[in-house]
């Protein structure tokens, strides 16, 4: 069962501001753009639903509930059901899933000149496609079905105006950049003033640079609108920045669901941990209750004498001391990331090399002999077997 819940909307509550500078080139992070227009919020809920294509169960049994005005991020590698669910979500999933019936309601609810069924539900996708033959505002007014053209006009200008593009109301789509089209997609998807917003893979498509931009200034477009969103990603990091709660998804059904903190914090398998962390990971046997490895031995609580465990951690758990501190090891490479580095250490006991992630001023030179050792907050236990367990720490 799918539903949507006292979906309403009013009209806006602030007047658009004016356009601003385009400075610094067509990625330039736009000035603020008065405010997006206001939406009632819709209370969005799945529950159990079930999607099989022929021989494959593309969706088990998945419950979800996002909560009016906020995000829900699927996150999942390709192939989890990440786009069946949100074009369920949609209604536009073609006939009725087999396991599950799945209704959409939404309330009707008095608005100045917008249908009311016109208003439940704005997409936004990855190949988002602009009409060339069409302006700008008029790509921005096209879902904007009204008998009152002028007002309708007057919305599609508003959203422009609060993506930063309200001076190329009249031009074509392809003056544009990608970042800046994808404005204009965005400003499509908000300018009916949806209760719910769908958003597949939406800044995909974009340098990694403009992505950032373009995530921040949706997330806060995103909570002017105060409509309730789900962003389908496969970038774990997208995923923490943007969800207020992020749902990890696998073979169709629900891993783990949970703030950003808690998923991190707490994977419920290695699966949920590798997702969330690049990680360390070295299989041993528990010995009195705890997990010996060549980095020391940490607290297994919970597994029985002799369970085969593979000790998983953080790459940014690492630490690298001085010569006869930790375990003795020896630096292979060393990787500029900005920020961090990123550090090859051969330590005995260990096949691979181990990844140490340090401040980039702390990169100790290739061929160094150091000392490492691991913080103990940074390592989660799972199970050789299945790794569906609960870490230890
Ligand atoms: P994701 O968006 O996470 O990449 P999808 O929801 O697109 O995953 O697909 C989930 C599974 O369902 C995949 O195995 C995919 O091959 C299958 N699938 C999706 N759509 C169809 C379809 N129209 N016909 C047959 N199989 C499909």
């Amino acid at each position: 069962m799918l539903d949507f819940l006292k979906a309403r909307t009013r009209p806006p509550t602030e007047t658009p501001g004016h356009g601003g500078n385009r400075s610094g080139g067509k990625t330039s992070v736009p000035a603020r753009h008065g405010k997006a227009a206001v939406t009632f919020a819709a209370h969005l809920r799945f529950d159990d639903v079930s999607r099989r294509y022929g021989e494959t169960l593309a969706l088990n049994r998945v419950s979800l509930d996002v909560p009016p005005g906020k995000v829900l991020c699927l996150l999942g590698p390709s192939g989890c059901g990440k786009t069946t669910l949100l074009r369920i979500a949609a209604g536009a999933s073609g006939r009725a899933p087999a396991a599950c019936s799945s209704t959409i309601r939404r309330s009707p609810v008095p608005n100045r000149f917008v249908p009311p069924e016109k208003r439940g539900v704005g997409l936004m996708f990855q190949d988002f496609a602009l009409f060339p033959h069409l302006t700008i505002l008029d790509n921005v007014a096209f879902g904007l079905r009204s008998p009152d053209q002028g007002a309708s006009r007057a919305e599609a200008h508003a959203a422009l105006e609060r993506v930063g593009l309200g001076q190329y109301a009249g031009d074509y789509p392809h003056i544009l950049s990608g970042g800046e089209q994808q404005r204009v997609a965005l400003a499509r998807a908000i300018a009916p003033r949806p209760g719910v917003l769908l958003m597949d893979e939406p800044f995909s498509g974009l340098d990694p640079r403009l992505r950032e931009t373009m995530r921040e200034d949706t997330l806060a477009i995103l909570h002017e609108t105060r409509a309730t969103c789900i962003v389908v990603t496969h970038d774990a990091e997208e995923a923490m920045r943007m969800g207020d709660s992020v749902a990890l998804l696998r073979k169709g059904h629900v891993v783990q669901t949970g703030t950003a903190p808690e998923l991190y914090r707490a994977p419920t398998d290695i699966f949920a941990a590798r997702t969330f962390s690049d990680l360390n990971e070295v299989t041993t046997r528990i010995e009195q209750g705890r997990a010996p490895t060549p980095l020391g031995t940490f607290d297994a609580k919970g597994f029985a004498d002799g369970t085969e465990v593979i000790v998983c951690m953080r790459q940014g758990g690492m630490r690298l001391l001085g010569q006869g501190e930790g375990a003795p090891g020896r630096v292979l490479d060393t990787r500029f990331l900005g920020d961090v580095g990123l550090v090859e250490v051969a330590v005995q006991g260990f096949d691979a090399p181990i990844l140490a992630r340090v401040r980039e001023a702390d990169v100790p030179a290739r061929g160094t002999e150091v000392g490492i050792s691991v913080d103990a907050g940074a390592v989660l236990i799972f199970p050789a077997e299945n790794g569906e367990a609960l870490p230890s720490s």
